[in-house]
């Protein structure tokens, strides 16, 4: 079930060394190697799938709820104020590494991350318009 030049395949295998925080039948948590904060930790489901679009509910629904475990052991293990789960789906919404997985980044108050969008009024029946679309 892994491709053969996915670094976290081999990262969920142990072929490739991690700093591993968490493990379960289905996935793997492990630290980011270039920390947004101090504890950015990353979950991947040990079954290779590219992205949201692709992964299966069993890999999906365990993904998350080892994200949710990790957030609770960073606000009581690392004291931080509060943490920010993030997914990238393709390239276009940031996704580098093609092996689902969510960021789970502890935040603290004074810690340097900002918003990545601006809030904007929206075009008029901008709204209504592309809540059609959604629907149809
Ligand atoms: P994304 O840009 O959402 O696809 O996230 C990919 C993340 O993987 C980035 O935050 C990288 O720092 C992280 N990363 C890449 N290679 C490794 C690695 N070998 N070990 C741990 N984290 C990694
Ligand atoms: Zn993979």
């Amino acid at each position: 079930m892994s491709q053969g030049d996915c670094i976290f395949c081999k990262i969920g295998s142990g072929e490739l060394p991690s700093e591993r925080v968490d493990e379960d039948e289905l996935t793997v948590a492990f630290m980011d190697i270039n920390p947004w904060t101090r504890g950015h930790a990353l979950v991947i489901p040990r079954k290779h799938s590219k992205n949201l679009y692709e992964i299966d509910t069993a890999d999906f629904d365990a993904t998350m709820r080892a994200a949710q475990r990790l957030a609770t052991r960073m606000r009581d293990s690392l004291d931080c104020d509060g943490v920010n789960l993030l997914n990238s789906c393709e390239p276009a919404a940031w996704q580098t590494v093609l092996h689902f997985h969510v960021h789970v980044i502890p935040r603290f108050e004074d810690d340097p991350l900002r918003l990545p969008g601006t809030p904007r009024e929206p075009e008029e029946g901008e709204l209504a318009e592309v809540a059609a679309e959604l629907r149809a």
